[in-house]
């Protein structure tokens, strides 16, 4: 993967906020209903708050009543990655930015049935970019 993000421990901690270190680098987990972006309803592309990978289109969030950003699908299936989690006594799907390895979250099977998957995204371990932004960023 050329184009993976590669940084000492020390680089991310200059790059990031305290709150996005600890849970990119140290698969830490915010407080549920904490996260700025939990109740974010505009429309854009969230993208890892580590490395600017884009993840999660706005259109597949939704309200899991969790606490924490919920989505049904990435914005690509390449752009994460997945890993077993046999911590805290259960098995679990850990979700990792495929780019910079940063840990987001987890996915489970109990999401909407437009996939099934409902993606539980840490609200620290991402940022929004809102859609006409990202136009004039193009332009
Ligand atoms: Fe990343």
């Amino acid at each position: 993967m050329a184009d993976r993000v590669k940084k000492t421990d020390d680089e991310w901690k200059k790059i990031l906020t305290p709150e996005e270190y600890r849970i990119l680098r140290h698969k830490g987990t915010e407080k549920p209903f904490t996260g700025d972006l939990l109740v974010n309803k505009n429309k854009g592309v969230y993208v890892c708050a580590g490395c600017g990978n884009e993840l999660f289109p706005s259109d597949t969030k939704f309200d899991s009543g969790s606490g924490w950003p919920s989505f049904y699908a990435p914005i690509a299936d390449k752009n994460l990655e997945r890993k077993t989690d046999r911590g805290l006594f259960m098995e679990r799907t850990e979700v990792l930015c495929e780019k910079c390895g940063g840990h987001l979250g987890h996915v489970f099977d109990d999401g909407p049935k437009t996939t099934g998957f409902r993606y539980c995204i840490n609200s620290a371990a991402l940022h929004f970019r809102e859609v006409d932004q990202k136009k004039k960023r193009k332009r």
